[in-house]
C-alpha cells in the first residue's frame, strides 16, 4: 500500500506524508512501548497528508489502488477503502477557530505539512513520516518522539482546550491508552477548560463521537472513571456527576467477560458494545435526569428508550423474576418488553447474590430459549378444530404456548387433543387442566 501511495505520488510530484496513528505506533513499536507483530493487526485507518491537492491525488492512488473512493471536494478531502483499510487523505491545512466548540475556518492554499502539524492536538499526534519525495523521513517539528518515549501527553498551545473542547475527551482517551501523563500547562489548561465549562460549546453529535470512541476503548471504564472524577461528567450534565462511585474497575471487567461470552445476545440488536457500556456505567442515575442527561451526549432516541425500558426491567421485574419460576411466568413478565431491552437488562445486571444469578439466568433464558417457543398449530388449524375467529384464537395460542413451555405439551398432536377438550368444555383459553376436574 505504501508504495502504491508512494509512486501515485511521484506521478503527481506531490509531497505526501503518513501523520496521526500509524507513525505514532510505528514509534511506539521502536522504542519497545508495544510489540511489532500486532502493528497492522489493529489497524483500521491510514492518515495520508497531501501538500495540495489530496482529492486529485486520490483519484491517482485509485487508479492502481481499486476499492471504495469517496471524496469531499469541499473539504478537501477523500477516503479510500481498500482491503478493509481506510486511507485518508486529507489537503495540508491552517486552521482558526471563530468561536470554541465550533468546527474551524480551514485554509488549504500552499500549506506545508510542517505547518499542518501544528493545528493538531497533542505532540505526539504532531508527527509525521513522509512517503514522497523524501522516503522514511520523520518530521517532528514539536519534539512528539520525546513526549511519545516520556509518555507525556502534550498540548500544542494553552487555548488549545479551549478552541476545540473534543480533546479534553482525547486527552483521557490517550493517556489511558498510553500510560502517559498530561505536562504540567496541559494539565492547568485542561482543568481551567473544565471550570470554564467549554465543553458547553460542544453539540451532543460531538460529545457522542467522543464518548463511543471511549466506549471502544480497552480501558473504556478507566476513562470513564477520570472524566468523571475530573468534572468533565458532571460538566456535561449535573446527574451525570458522581456516578463512578457507584461501581469499581472489576465490576466493568466482568461486563466485558459477560459480553464476551454472550456475544450472540447483542446480535440482532441495534446494541453496540460502547452503547452497553454506557448504559451499564449510568445505571446508578436517578431516573428522573435520566432522559435528559442521554440527550445532552447526543445518544438516539431509540437507544434512550432501549436503555430505559433495561433501566425499568431491573428496577421492577427482579424481585419476582428468578429462574426456579415456571417458563411460561418468566414470559408473561417479560415480553411486554422490547427484546433489545431485555438483552441489555441481561448485560448489565451485576449479580451481588444467589438471587441475582438466578435473575440473570431467568433473563438469558427468555432470550435464548422461552421468547422462540410457539405452538405448532396455526390460527387457521384452530378454528378448524373449532376454535371461533376472533380474540379466542389470540388466547388460545397463548395458553398452548404456556402449556409447550411449561412441559405439559410436546407435540403438534399433543396440541390437538388439548384444543379438543377446550372445545368441548365450551372454553377455549383455558386449558383441560382449569375447564374440568378430569
Ligand atoms: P486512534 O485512531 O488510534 O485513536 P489517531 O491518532 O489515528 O488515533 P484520529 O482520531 O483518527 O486518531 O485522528 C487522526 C489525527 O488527526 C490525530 O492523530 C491528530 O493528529 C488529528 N486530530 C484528530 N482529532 C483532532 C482534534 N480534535 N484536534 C486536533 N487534531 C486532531
Amino acid at each position: 500500500m505504501l508504495d502504491r501511495l508512494r509512486s501515485a505520488a511521484q506521478r503527481c510530484s506531490l509531497r505526501i506524508a503518513l501523520v496521526g496513528g500509524l507513525p505514532r505506533e510505528i514509534l511506539r513499536c521502536q522504542s519497545s512501548q508495544r510489540a511489532r507483530e500486532n502493528l497492522f493487526d489493529e489497524l483500521r485507518d491510514i492518515d495520508v497528508v497531501v501538500e495540495g491537492d489530496a482529492v486529485a491525488f486520490a483519484r491517482e492512488l485509485y487508479r492502481n489502488l481499486p476499492g471504495n473512493l469517496v471524496v469531499n471536494e469541499d473539504f478537501h478531502t477523500a477516503t479510500l477503502t481498500t482491503d478493509g483499510v481506510e486511507i485518508d487523505l486529507t489537503s495540508s491545512r491552517r486552521e482558526s477557530y471563530a468561536a470554541p466548540g465550533q468546527l474551524p475556518d480551514v485554509d488549504t492554499g500552499g500549506i506545508r505539512i510542517e505547518e499542518d502539524l501544528l493545528r493538531r492536538d497533542f505532540t505526539i499526534n504532531s508527527i509525521a513520516i513522509e512517503i514522497n519525495p523524501d522516503h522514511g523521513a520523520l518530521l517532528d517539528p514539536l519534539g512528539g518522539e520525546a513526549d511519545l518515549r516520556g509518555r507525556v501527553l502534550r498540548i500544542l498551545h494553552t487555548a488549545s482546550f479551549h478552541d476545540d473542547p473534543t480533546r479534553l475527551f482525547r486527552s483521557l482517551r490517550y493517556s489511558i491508552r498510553l500510560n502517559a501523563t498530561l505536562e504540567e500547562i496541559t494539565q492547568q489548561s485542561f482543568h481551567r477548560a473544565i471550570e470554564e465549562s467549554m465543553l458547553d460549546t460542544l453539540s451532543p453529535e460531538r460529545v457522542r463521537y467522543e464518548l463511543e470512541c471511549i466506549g471502544r476503548e480497552e480501558r473504556w471504564h478507566e476513562i470513564w472513571a477520570v472524566m468523571d472524577l475530573s468534572g468533565i461528567l458532571h460538566s456535561l450534565h449535573e446527574a451525570l456527576g458522581g456516578i463512578s462511585a457507584w461501581w469499581t474497575l472489576e465490576q466493568g471487567s466482568s461486563l466485558d467477560i459477560v459480553m464476551r461470552n454472550q456475544q450472540r445476545v447483542l446480535q440482532g440488536t441495534a446494541l453496540e458494545p460502547w452503547l452497553v457500556r454506557l448504559a451499564w456505567a449510568t445505571l446508578s442515575m436517578r431516573d428522573t435526569y435520566f432522559e435528559a442527561a442521554m440527550q445532552r451526549i447526543g445518544i438516539f432516541p431509540r437507544h434512550i428508550r432501549s436503555m430505559v425500558s433495561a433501566r425499568h426491567i431491573l428496577i421492577s421485574v427482579p424481585e419476582r423474576l428468578s429462574s426456579e419460576m415456571p417458563p411460561s411466568r418468566i414470559v408473561d413478565l417479560l415480553e411486554h418488553f422490547p427484546r433489545e431491552a431485555v438483552a441489555l437488562a441481561m448485560l448489565i445486571h451485576q449479580p451481588v447474590d444467589d438471587r441475582g444469578v438466578s435473575t440473570r439466568r431467568a433473563l438469558l433464558n427468555y432470550l435464548e430459549e422461552y421468547s422462540q417457543v410457539h405452538p405448532d398449530l396455526s390460527g387457521h388449524e384452530l378454528i378448524k378444530l373449532g376454535i371461533p375467529a376472533g380474540p379466542a384464537i389470540g388466547e388460545c395460542h397463548r395458553r398452548l404456548r404456556d402449556l409447550r413451555l411449561d412441559g405439559h405439551v410436546t407435540t403438534e398432536e399433543d396440541e390437538r387433543i388439548v384444543v379438543q377438550r377446550m372445545v368441548e368444555l365450551g372454553k377455549p383459553g383455558t386449558s383441560p387442566d382449569e375447564g374440568s376436574s378430569d
